[in-house]
């Protein structure tokens, strides 16, 4: 056996190919029952894990942005030009050779009722690589034409919304975050009509395709959908295979191992959206279909961060009147999309005892894992008592007094001085915060200093050098993030053929706690112009 310290260094020193020159495997298709069709019209597809279908081609696929990231991870070296073989390949022109693509058969609760089946309409895994470290990652093209699964949709998917997918999958991981990740975009050439605000008013978008890459993109809605089916011998299968797979640390199928994963998905998607809550993601569409199985965060659609905390804010105007996925609302929806799944693996269970426990596990590690960040956000090491307590939740009131910025306000948090002569120098490092400064009522200031007195007075009670606790909350508070409104400028410049913001987004949010001062610019709070716009304040699932 090799010496683990040699193999290391041996796979690290692999230098990345080209994507035409790698070896790929098909572990899911060959562990899974596959829809026996070939028929490329939407159907329902019986007691199956997928159907086989290739990738439309497109117009003229040309490379619009690469993320060296992850194409460093997969051992995938950046295409020699926009136009190369490697380039077909991640537009769905060309197969390579070991290829076998397909679309997963999953369903879904959407805002709350069964939809039956759903699938992947538009997402066509390619096959998976294993990375010179052993890991397994599956390429899968988002928007590479019709499957089963499409219903009455094209297969497609607009610029607007893949340079988003792409920019916020790489975002979230280096905010350390679990996510699916992005490996290219690719504009197809071709347009692709879309009703952005279900208006009345079509029109024609370039069309592209996001090559994504995860472990695995099963979902709970994979799930789902068998139980609802009485498919039960499949519904084993799957999760035999999930569990062989993603989770061998639980040792064989069998009625403990079973509940031991389905308590393993309640802690990592606990830990993830405990996340999304520290930075201010708002997922937009937590429906059963787009949690992932591996508790990743999965399909970027009509996503935003919070930018005026509001508990209340949701950036998918599909979600307006309900406001069911809400930012305040994740932590709940995770609950209610986790008991859905447990009961569609009720039936490979013996008892209702595993699902009940952990579905605890769940709101256990949620509340631990929240408090731990938001301890780490106040540069606290610990939440420690009711004072604790209510020091935090008359943080939340204050930052709805006017409106603040929630990444700017944690971020700047860090330098407001400890020995400040004066309630004016108190406030000052928390001004940029704030959307109207200069407008701040003398009762309001005033509130906001009384809190940071008694702030101040907490943190020294823990006396952490200045210097250690200002880093360690740098560390938990991004200065950049995704803002929709940056994302939208470079949406606007890309489809005027400038891909220049994409690339420089791509290298400052690599970086999201370094301070890079020469893009002070990307930290900004919204401008005035972005909050009524289309696409900065409020998207809809048209993508
Ligand atoms: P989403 O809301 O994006 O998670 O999508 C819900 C379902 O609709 C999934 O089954 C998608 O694959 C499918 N879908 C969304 N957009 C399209 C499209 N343009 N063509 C085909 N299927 C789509
Ligand atoms: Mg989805």
């Amino acid at each position: 056996m090799t010496d683990p310290t040699i193999a290391k260094v041996l796979t690290s020193a692999s230098p990345p190919v080209d994507l035409c020159d790698l070896s790929f495997d098909d572990h899911f298709v060959r562990s899974l029952p596959a829809d026996p069709s070939r028929v490329n019209q939407p159907r329902q597809v019986r007691d199956a894990c997928y159907s086989w279908v290739s990738p439309t081609p497109v117009n003229t696929p040309r490379l619009l942005a690469w993320s060296d990231d992850a194409g460093n991870l997969l051992g995938i070296a950046r295409p020699v030009d926009s136009t190369s073989p490697a380039v077909e390949a991640l537009a769905g022109n060309r197969l390579l050779p070991g290829m076998r693509p397909f679309a997963a058969c999953y369903g879904g609760h959407q805002f709350g009722q069964w939809a039956g089946q759903l699938g992947d309409g538009r997402a066509i895994s390619l096959a998976e690589v294993v990375n010179p470290a052993g890991q397994r990652w599956e390429l899968q093209l988002k928007g590479a034409g019709p499957t089963p699964y499409s219903r009455r949709a094209d297969g497609r998917a607009v610029l607007r919304s893949s340079l988003r997918e792409f920019l916020c999958s790489e975002a979230m991981h280096h905010l350390g975050i679990p996510t699916t990740r992005a490996l290219s975009l690719v504009t197809t050439g071709d347009w692709v009509v879309r009703d952005m605000f279900y208006d009345g008013n079509p029109q024609a978008e370039p069309g592209a395709i996001v090559c994504r890459v995860a472990p695995s993109f099963v979902r709970l809605g994979n799930f789902e959908l068998l139980a609802s089916r009485g498919e039960i011998k499949t519904l084993r299968r799957l999760a035999d295979y999930v569990i062989e797979t993603h989770f061998p640390e639980l040792g064989s199928p069998s009625p403990a191992s079973y509940a031991a994963w389905f308590t393993e998905v309640c802690r990592r998607t606990a830990v993830m959206i405990a996340h999304w809550m520290r930075v201010g993601f708002v997922h937009g569409v937590m429906n059963t279909d787009n949690l992932s199985i591996l508790g990743l965060t999965i399909d970027y659609g009509p996503y935003g961060w919070l930018e005026p905390y509001d508990p209340a804010w949701t950036p998918n105007t599909t979600d307006e009147s309900g406001r069911r996925y809400c930012y305040a609302n994740q932590p709940r929806i995770g609950l209610w999309n986790l008991t859905q799944f447990g009961r569609a693996l009720q039936p490979l269970l013996e008892t209702a005892e595993g699902i009940e426990a952990g579905l605890a596990v769940y709101r256990d590690t949620f509340d631990h894992t929240y408090r731990h960040l938001m301890a780490g956000k106040l540069g606290l090491a610990t939440l420690e008592d009711a004072d604790d307590e209510k020091l935090l939740a008359d943080l939340f009131e204050l930052l709805q007094i006017a409106e603040t910025d929630w990444a700017i306000f944690f971020r700047k948090l860090a330098d407001v001085p400890v020995d400040a002569q004066s309630d004016a120098a108190l406030i000052e490092p928390l001004r940029a915060a704030y959307y109207a400064p200069d407008a701040l009522a003398p009762r309001h200031e005033a509130q906001i200093v009384g809190w940071l007195r008694r702030y101040l007075a907490r943190i020294q009670r823990d006396s952490l050098e200045p210097a250690i606790r200002q880093a360690r909350m740098r560390q938990a508070n991004p200065k950049f993030v995704l803002r929709n409104y940056l994302a939208q400028q470079a949406i606007d410049a890309a489809e005027k053929g400038d891909p220049s913001l994409i690339e420089t987004l791509l290298e400052v949010m690599g970086h999201p706690y370094d301070e890079q001062p020469q893009h002070e610019a990307l930290a900004g709070k919204r401008p005035e112009w972005a909050r009524h716009k289309a696409g900065c304040s409020a998207l809809s699932c048209s993508s």
